[in-house]
């Protein structure tokens, strides 16, 4: 992530230590130096009480595991999954649980390369093979994989790039809800093959 923006996020929002927090435990992950082992000894520490500083929202690809990821213990980062992180009513609905009862200050929406639900949308889209009645993430996704196909260049960059309209439709998506005002919603895109998680500019 480009230093510049991540000290303006700092200055503007009290959540923005919180976001360096996570930047910091992703430093860990891909230095290959965990603090945490997350084994039965920290899962029973952690059992009475519950005070995560952030949640993340990401795809349910098992390739993308958010407290490895940014290297959080047990208790430390409510995680919510849904496929290419459709911003569906339950999803929104537990990330509004959170910052109302948990006091959640952050929400990072994470993407991520080779993203399946995405790429499925994006043949859907080059086919014209969509039926809204039987497939529902390919109608939620039908938006940013159709802005994709008519922006990129090669072929392989438009998934990438739904990718990233996915990310941001869904950071606008929850950054407007008035539930969730006092949260500073943040995008970033997770590396499959770095496992480095970088920053998505707002446009
Ligand atoms: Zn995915």
């Amino acid at each position: 992530m480009p230093e510049s923006t991540a000290s303006a996020l700092i200055e503007k929002h009290p959540a923005g230590s919180t976001l360096v927090g996570l930047i910091e435990g992703n430093g860990r992950f891909v230095a290959g130096e965990p603090r945490y082992r997350r084994d039965i000894t920290a899962a029973r520490g952690a059992a009475p009480d519950q005070r995560p500083g952030a949640a993340v929202f990401t795809c349910i690809d098992s390739r993308v595991t958010a407290e490895s990821v940014f290297d959080c213990d047990f208790g430390q980062l409510l995680v919510v999954r849904t496929a290419g992180h459709v911003p569906d009513r339950a999803a929104v609905g537990s990330l509004e649980f959170a910052a109302a009862e948990l006091g959640i200050g952050l929400v990072v929406v994470l993407g991520h390369e080779r993203c399946g639900a995405i790429g499925a949308a994006v043949r859907a889209v080059e086919a014209d093979t969509h039926d809204p009645r039987s497939d529902y993430l390919v109608e939620q996704l039908w938006q940013p994989a159709s802005q994709a196909l008519a922006e990129a260049g090669p072929e392989r960059e438009v998934a990438s790039h739904a990718m990233r309209l996915q990310v941001r439709r869904t950071v606008a998506d929850l950054s407007r809800r008035t539930s969730l005002e006092d949260v500073l919603v943040v995008g970033a895109v997770y590396d499959l093959d770095t496992g480095v998680v970088s920053l998505v500019e707002e446009n």
